[in-house]
């Protein structure tokens, strides 16, 4: 099943699937069945990451589903203890062979862990991973403003993207203005509010879903879409992965749009950035 997801270019010049499908929380035991599913159905960007213990499951998928590898876009992220330069290469050679694979496609530092102080440190060690050509592209996770800055004046690398918690709840607007003005793409992790913020109840969710005949996730999914995020959403089950999938037949209104972006509220659903160490 060919399924026409757009495709957006970062500022290495390799591009990436706008949609994908994120296996966080998916039990080690159902990966394979899982991300079988969801390639399955059309889905052929995954996003996994060495602390979800769930890279060995998402590679036999990979390697069952038959599909060429230049059709896959596969992302994994360094865990916050194995920062640093030696245990970050130790570490992205373990995922490559959980995952089976001889390249990634893009490897990201997890959380900036700033009590730690190793992010720079790591950055070195990912570009180098890069340049092996072992990871197409590099990017980060949870960086905010001044862990972006002093990667960018301590390095001169801006990394490809930053996936940061974003959902219309709570949209981070300094972290996607910074980003605009470096080339950074934005991946909204948690696009969904992750099942703990009601925003599929929000009045403006379910009157744009009725007008066009869609769910309230395909809303909240088009809004990524047609705002320039990158998203995987995260499903167990195959007819909301489908769902999930299906919403390129319909297209937002700026209203719709407006409104829906009026549901910014001050807050996150999940840890604070500088928490997590
Ligand atoms: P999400 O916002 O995708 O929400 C997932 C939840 O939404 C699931 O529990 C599911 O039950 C529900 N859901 C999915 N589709 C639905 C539908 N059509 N209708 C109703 N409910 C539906 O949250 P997530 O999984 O945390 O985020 C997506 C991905 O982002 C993750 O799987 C992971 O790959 C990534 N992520 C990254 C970080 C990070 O720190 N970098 C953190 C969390 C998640």
């Amino acid at each position: 099943m060919t399924v026409p997801v757009p495709t957006l270019t970062l500022n290495d010049g390799h591009t990436i699937p706008q949609l994908g499908f994120g296996v966080f929380k998916v039990d080690p035991d159902e990966t394979r069945r899982v991300v079988g599913d969801a390639l399955k159905v059309g889905y052929r960007h995954i996003d996994t990451a060495a602390i979800y213990g769930n890279e060995a499951g998402v590679g036999a998928a990979l390697d069952a589903s038959g599909i060429d590898r230049a059709e896959l876009f596969v992302t994994t992220k360094l865990w916050n203890d194995r920062q640093g330069t030696e245990s970050a290469f130790e570490a992205f050679d373990e995922s490559l062979e959980k995952l089976g694979l001889d390249y990634v496609d893009l490897y990201l530092i997890h959380w900036p862990a700033p009590a730690n102080d190793r992010y720079v440190q790591s950055w070195k060690a990912l570009e180098q991973i890069r340049e092996s050509g072992r990871a197409r592209s590099i990017g980060v996770s949870n960086f905010l403003e001044p862990q972006l800055e002093r990667l960018i004046s301590e390095t001169g690398v801006v990394p490809a993207v930053n996936q940061i918690e974003l959902h219309p709840a709570h949209q981070q607007p300094g972290e996607t203005a910074f980003a605009r003005a470096h080339g950074i793409r934005i991946e909204a992790w948690g696009p969904l509010g992750q099942g703990k913020y009601p925003l599929f109840e929000e009045p403006v969710v379910a009157v744009a879903a009725e007008a066009h005949g869609k769910t309230p996730a395909q809303v909240v999914i088009r809004w990524h879409l047609q705002t320039g995020n990158v998203v995987f959403p995260k499903s167990n089950r195959r007819e909301r992965m489908v769902e999930n999938l299906d919403v390129f037949d319909f297209e937002l209104s700026h209203t719709e749009l407006a409104t829906i972006s009026s549901l910014e509220r001050v807050g996150r659903v999940s840890a604070h950035p500088n928490d997590v160490n």
